[in-house]
């Protein structure tokens, strides 16, 4: 196992392709999750750091010989750099982002360690084949050129859940269409971020075409309502999407929001429980819980409810849960103190509204440290329960029954988030019936993994515009119609 010995400290911005120095003395300390103690410290971003890193991408943009003029296959060498920078760094960029937010190392090695590069490659290859300009023969005697041209400067604001690969959601089709981006990561998961800057300094992007500002909500804010900004891509809570929504609505400015959820893991009747859990791990539990797919109401037939019960309460009460950096483990630490504390708010919660404890519900006992929570699993609950309605954000999942499919959809569906959600069923046929009528933006039959070229988002509570596929890159670009 390896851990994070010394206190890894930055001292600069990477900001039109330079190290600069931060304009105030506010830092931001890293707190390792697993035990306490703070394992990085880097500068916290200003509005006068955010002016800068604004000035240096619109610059970059509006260079008459820049990026957004570059051929799209001049723009997809520079990312497929990009990405091969990116994979000679993926164990230290897994490695960090585990010891910051406690993801398991085999999921971070996984997930952080190889989309950002996928991600990349993917829209790369689309700018390559997608054109730019089309000719298309009108109706009333004359012809247009329709051409796509990109949105402008964008500003990318990201979670600490998964940081590199939902930077990369909104990095690689921006960089794919033309447009400059300013990134302000997460305060909790920053360190990495380093690691990414010197991969797009070693491949030689054009300076300002990528911008990074760690800092916090007033650093999110300003970029937010920054004039020079002409985009807004975030991912986050809810809360802060509508306030983001808000002041995007104000400016007229485009906006794409990826927010919570609150999905469900519908079981059939047929289902077979020995073949599905270890998918049903990964589409309930990956990354602690805190991960906005995560189908955290499972919904089981009554006629099998308590088999269903105890064969979750089995696979929960077995997961290893420890070091995040144990190759072994599988569920870490919540990633911050006050996470764990809201999970554990939950719980109580729960408890006093009647759900039974069926394993879980405390803190590990031979974890003395770090900001742990044993996966929990509340039966006997209806989906009115407010743990059945709010997003939890931790290894805790709630067991609802129900009689028919009808009701089983209709529970699914009456939430106020519409993200991901997943069918478990021996008849695949049956289970994509089902998928179909639940009100998603996505779901998966008998497991769930997004991919790159489908469109990825979610409806209602859960957010507005998809990112990743065709669909992902149209949301970087603006059409200019030019009557022939
Ligand atoms: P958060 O909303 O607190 O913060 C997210 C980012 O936004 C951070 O960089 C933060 O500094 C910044 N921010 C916060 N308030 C802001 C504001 N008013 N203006 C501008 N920037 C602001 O969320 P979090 O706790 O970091 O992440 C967890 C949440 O993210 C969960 O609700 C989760 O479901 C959601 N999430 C959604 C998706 C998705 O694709 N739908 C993916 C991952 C996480």
């Amino acid at each position: 196992m390896e851990t994070v010995s010394a206190l890894v400290r930055h001292n600069h911005f990477f900001i039109g392709g330079q190290w600069v120095a931060p304009s105030g003395t506010g830092r931001i300390s890293i707190v390792s999750p697993n035990t306490g103690q703070t394992i990085g410290d880097v500068p916290d971003a200003e509005p006068a750091d955010v002016d800068a890193a604004v000035a240096a991408a619109r610059d970059a943009f509006d260079d008459p010989q820049g990026w957004a003029h570059w051929s799209a296959d001049q723009r997809a060498d520079a990312m497929e750099r990009l990405a091969d920078e990116i994979d000679a760094r993926s164990h230290e960029i897994a490695h960090l982002v585990s010891s910051q937010n406690g993801m398991p190392i085999s999921t971070a090695t996984a997930l952080e360690g190889v989309f950002p590069a996928a991600v990349l490659r993917y829209y790369a290859s689309l700018a390559r084949s997608q054109p730019a300009e089309e000719i298309r023969p009108g109706l009333l005697g004359g012809t247009t050129l329709v051409r796509r041209v990109p949105v402008g400067v964008v500003g990318a604001i990201v979670p600490w859940n998964y940081p590199q690969t939902l930077a990369s959601f909104k990095i690689a089709p921006a960089l794919a269409s033309g447009c400059t981006l300013v990134v302000k990561p997460s305060p909790e998961t920053v360190l990495d971020d380093y690691v990414f800057a010197q991969a797009v300094e070693a491949a030689g992007l054009p300076a300002g075409v990528i911008n990074i500002i760690p800092g916090g909500r007033d650093a999110g804010r300003s970029l937010v309502e920054h004039a020079g900004v002409d985009k807004i891509a975030f991912t986050g809570s809810t809360a802060a999407g509508r306030e983001i929504a808000a002041t995007c609505g104000q400016l007229l400015r485009p906006v794409t929001l990826e927010l919570g959820g609150k999905s469900a893991a519908i079981l059939l009747d047929d289902v077979d429980l020995d073949a599905s859990m270890e998918n049903l791990y990964g589409a309930t539990l990956l990354n602690n819980g805190q991960t906005c797919f995560a189908g955290t109401r499972v919904l089981a037939p009554r006629s099998r409810y308590a088999e269903i019960v105890d064969a979750f309460a089995q696979m929960m009460g077995h997961l290893p849960v420890g070091d995040s950096l144990d190759e072994s483990t599988l569920i870490g630490p919540m990633a911050t103190e006050a996470q764990r504390a809201r999970v554990e708010s939950y719980v109580a919660r729960g408890r006093a509204d009647g759900a039974r404890v069926v394993t879980g519900g405390g803190r590990p006992e031979a974890l003395d440290r770090g900001w742990f929570v044993e996966p929990t699993l509340l039966a006997d609950v209806d989906n009115t329960a407010v743990v059945s309605r709010e997003e939890i954000f931790g290894p805790v999942l709630v067991a609802i029954p129900y009689g028919d499919l009808d009701e089983a959809v209709s529970i699914a569906n009456d939430s106020d988030y519409g993200l991901g959600g997943s069918v478990w069923t021996a008849d695949h046929a049956q289970g994509v019936d089902v998928a179909r009528r639940i009100r998603t933006g996505t779901i998966g039959v008998n497991g769930y993994l997004p991919d790159p070229t489908a469109p990825f988002g979610g409806l209602k509570a859960s957010g507005l515009g998809r990112e990743l596929g065709p669909e992902g890159l149209s949301a970087y670009q603006s059409a200019q119609s030019i009557y022939l």
